[in-house]
């Protein structure tokens, strides 16, 4: 036992150039390289390859064969392969993107004893032809990624997952190890299910994503608050997610029309296109890709430094897989969800419109209102979040904006009830914007048109702005005391009265609202509290905090860093191949905080393991020779 874990220590800081083992990797990694059967569930960025990657070096070096690696995609494939080899691990891929002889001679150097991982399609790997292949060169370990393929239920189904059960029954004595991301329980019964894991050793990871920081902003001019937001974010990679494919090209067209180098990805854009926007995003600097949901699914990208949400992803599993996107190298990086009350309306439309079923639709409401109390909440998101995926957090995070900027609540009673009672009097079938102009008493012509100067309503809510109106009937909405109204397709955005609203119309309950709702000089404003220093509250309400601990590079080291980067993206296009393949951005800011003059220094620093050193090391050390 000591000895292996010798090994695995030793592949550890040699080839990957990693010092310690991280959370649950060297249990699992000691299970698998001893011959045990591994259901690793553990969140994006967890560092799951490492889990198969060191069990296959291990064996593979004892002579056991090369490991096989499922994966379902050709692009994750090929990303993995490349960072492997630039770790000088013998590793291939065998998938449709291969003529017919590269795949053979993939396939000559395996049974020659020369591969230590090949990655295969999971179509292939079934074949009859592929098994008897395996019969024929020796299988150290099978490590089949992205499992949660195998279900149904999620999606990201791969029939041909189905099919992987085989590998039990052909090859029974050959250790396997089955990784997700995906945390719920349901799908984790089917993979053990599926591919006959009973006798697994599952390891589960909290699915926390502590760098991230989560934060909602109420919107009001989407795309300006956008800019504002990315301008923490000079140069520097991440997604913005919109619904639609027309509003996926005007933000881009708005974003570069503002020097932001941004790329539209959506499926209604050529195929050649697509993959020349994602081959940027992937091998430059500090693309931010506009995309529709269509976009992420095998991006593994590890410095994606924020993912910005235009409009509300449809449930909390939407939004924590979308925003997961970022900081998988486990830096500092921000989930930004720009949140109207539109969103919501037209959301439940969508669904109330589609050809679901009843119960599907019950099922999706609920999803989306899930959304839209976290939306509104006043306590940590973080929390929030992992409590709906089952888990508990003991203590607020103190990395989301409720934490870092606690928003303050008031006793909203009174307006909510003029809300709800203007609803009704327009005959539940306006929209926000309407039944605010009625409250604030603007004469518009579509006011004067249906004559609700008239109502008793009108004007009565004047001492709120038209903002705090949104923000309020926001509110309404999320805590479902308003409802779409879904009768009147015609009339977008209409609400209706939910049965729960009668207890407030009638008096009998109170209405406690977020603080942005409060009329102007009724109490201190967090930002107050802030600038006169008084508050418990920490950071400013922008998130700007995370961002400046991301960029944290001294003015004096801004040169070198600058070097740092150009010195890796020289290299990497050389060789055609993602500036993170060569090093990550972690390991370029450790060395600009040792500023190493030796190799051997150089060696200490995480990342940078053997091979590396002897290829790049020299390269990397002129940089903090120059004046
Ligand atoms: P996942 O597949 O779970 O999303 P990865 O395997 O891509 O995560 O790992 C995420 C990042 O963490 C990668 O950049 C990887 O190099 C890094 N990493 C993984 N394990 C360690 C470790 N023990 N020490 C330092 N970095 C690690
Ligand atoms: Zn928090």
């Amino acid at each position: 036992m000591r000895g292996m874990q010798e090994s695995s220590q030793t592949i550890l800081r040699d080839i990957f150039g990693y010092n310690h083992f991280r959370g649950e990797q060297d249990a699992i990694v000691s299970h698998v390289v001893a011959g045990g059967d591994a259901l690793v569930l553990m969140p994006t960025g967890g560092g799951k390859s490492l889990c198969y990657q060191i069990p296959a070096l291990v064996r593979a070096r004892r002579g056991m064969g090369a490991a096989i690696v499922v994966s379902p995609l050709i692009a994750l494939m090929q990303d993995q392969v490349d960072a492997l080899k630039q770790l000088g691990v013998s590793a291939a891929f065998l998938n449709s993107s291969l003529d017919a002889a590269t795949a053979r001679a993939v396939e000559e150097r395996w049974f020659d004893g020369e591969l230590e991982l090949l990655y295969v399609a999971p179509e292939r790997l079934t074949t009859p032809r592929f098994i008897a292949q395996m019969e024929r060169a020796k299988v150290s370990l099978f490590a089949i990624d992205e499992a949660h393929c195998v279900s149904q239920w999620g999606h990201d189904f791969r029939p041909e997952y189905r099919a992987l059960s085989i590998l039990h029954q052909r090859f029974p004595s050959v250790p396997r190890i089955a990784l997700t991301a995906t945390a719920d329980a349901r799908t984790r019964a089917e993979i053990v299910e599926q591919l006959e894991l009973e006798g697994a050793r599952q390891f589960i990871s909290s699915f926390d994503r502590p760098n991230i920081f989560y934060q909602v902003v109420a919107k009001n001019n989407g795309q300006q608050q956008l800019l504002q937001f990315l301008s923490g974010y000079k140069s520097q990679a991440g997604i913005v997610y919109r619904l639609s494919r027309k509003n996926v090209d005007d933000t881009a067209a708005f974003l570069v029309g503002h020097g932001i180098r941004a790329l539209p990805y959506h499926a209604g854009l050529d195929a050649s296109v697509r993959a020349k926007n994602q081959q940027a995003f992937l091998r430059e600097e500090g693309v931010v890709m506009v995309a529709t949901i269509a976009f992420g699914m095998g991006i593994d990208k590890p410095n994606v430094r924020f993912v910005a949400h235009m409009e509300s992803p449809k449930s909390m599993e939407g939004y924590y897989q979308e925003t997961g996107r970022a900081g998988r190298d486990g830096q500092p990086a921000v989930g930004w969800l720009c949140f109207g009350l539109g969103d919501a309306v037209s959301l439940k439309r969508m669904v109330e419109q589609g050809d679901a079923t009843d119960q599907r639709k019950a099922v999706e409401f609920g999803k989306i209102d899930a959304l839209l109390q976290f939306c509104e909440l006043a306590s940590c998101r973080r929390q929030a979040l992992l409590h709906y995926f089952g888990e508990n957090l003991a203590a607020p995070c103190g990395n989301c904006d409720n934490c870092c900027t606690p928003p303050q609540t008031w006793d909203a009673t009174e307006p909510a009830r003029m809300a709800l009672s203007v609803v009704y009097r327009t005959g539940q079938r306006f929209g926000a914007t309407h039944l605010i102009d009625i409250l604030r008493g603007v004469s518009t012509e579509k006011v004067i048109q249906f004559r609700h100067d008239q109502l008793p309503t009108f004007g009565v809510g004047k001492v709120y702005s038209a903002m705090q109106w949104k923000s309020m009937f926001r509110q309404l909405v999320a805590s479902g005391l308003l409802l779409p109204n879904e009768t009147e397709g015609q009339l977008f955005s209409g609400l209706m009265l939910a049965e729960s609203s009668r207890a407030v119309l009638k008096g009998e309950q109170a209405v406690v609202m977020r603080q942005e709702g409060l009329p102007k000089g009724r109490s201190r404003s967090v930002r107050d509290e802030l600038e006169s220093g008084s508050g418990k509250i920490r950071a400013s309400s922008s998130g700007s905090r995370t961002v400046a601990d991301m960029a944290g590079i001294a003015e004096e080291d801004a040169p070198i860093w600058q070097r740092l980067r150009e010195t890796r993206m020289d290299i990497a296009r050389a060789q055609g191949v993602p500036p993170y393949v060569i090093f990550h951005d972690s390991t370029l800011r450790e060395m600009l905080a040792i500023k190493p003059t030796t190799l051997a220094a150089m060696a200490q620093i995480s990342g940078v393991g053997s091979r590396k050193l002897a290829q790049y090391g020299t390269q990397f050390l002129d940089v903090f020779q120059q004046p």
